[in-house]
């Protein structure tokens, strides 16, 4: 049975893009602020076929332009929150509001990394995240969210500021991380997911 149909509040993601290879950690774009997207045009709305494509190729939820080695920021996702109610969008130059005070509360849950493939870990992150930017077409866009999709913007905004997520992690983690995509490195070869 299909799922039911995903909450778009901006439309459906553009289709038909080209599968790309993912980018990987360690590579120079993933691990510096992205540029700031200005044009609205073809040109974008090609990358961000691209990228949806290379997302579901990859059995992903979320997926930033440097993942496919393109300094803009932008992202793209189709992720479940809490009640299993899918959201999807594009998001241009985008900034997170996190919840503050006693509303603040933390998820302990597992995360991973499409750029790190085969490996998760336990990341403390807010359980609750608003991210606002721009759509495809220059318009305000804002999605919030609990669940998986908390966790998905947040990690997601980190990519446009050249941030993953092991550098979240203390260094035991990370390494304990690294060990997991390490044993599994070999399902992951080069140009994966294309
Ligand atoms: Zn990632």
């Amino acid at each position: 049975m299909p799922d039911a149909p995903p909450h778009a509040p901006h439309g459906p993601l553009p289709d038909g893009g080209t599968v790309r290879p993912m980018t990987r950690w360690g590579s120079a774009v993933m691990h510096r602020p992205q540029q700031l997207v200005t044009s609205f045009d073809d040109e974008l709305r090609t990358l961000v076929a691209d990228m949806v494509a290379t997302m579901y190729a990859a059995d992903g939820v979320g997926l930033a332009a440097c993942q496919i080695g393109v300094d803009q920021a932008v992202f793209v996702f189709d992720c479940p929150d809490e009640s299993g109610e899918h959201t999807v969008g594009v998001v241009c130059n985008p900034s997170l509001t996190l919840p503050e005070g006693p509303d603040r509360r933390l998820d302990e849950g597992d995360e991973g990394c499409l750029s790190l493939p085969g490996a998760f870990i336990e990341c403390a992150r807010p359980d609750f995240a608003t991210v606002r930017g721009l759509g495809l077409d220059g318009e305000e866009v804002e999605f919030s969210g609990d669940g998986l999709l908390a966790r998905c913007l947040q990690h997601e905004t980190d990519h446009t500021f050249g941030t993953v997520f092991g550098d979240r992690l203390s260094t035991k983690l990370r390494k304990k991380l690294q060990k997991q995509h390490d044993k599994v490195s070999d399902e992951f070869p080069d140009g994966w997911p294309a």
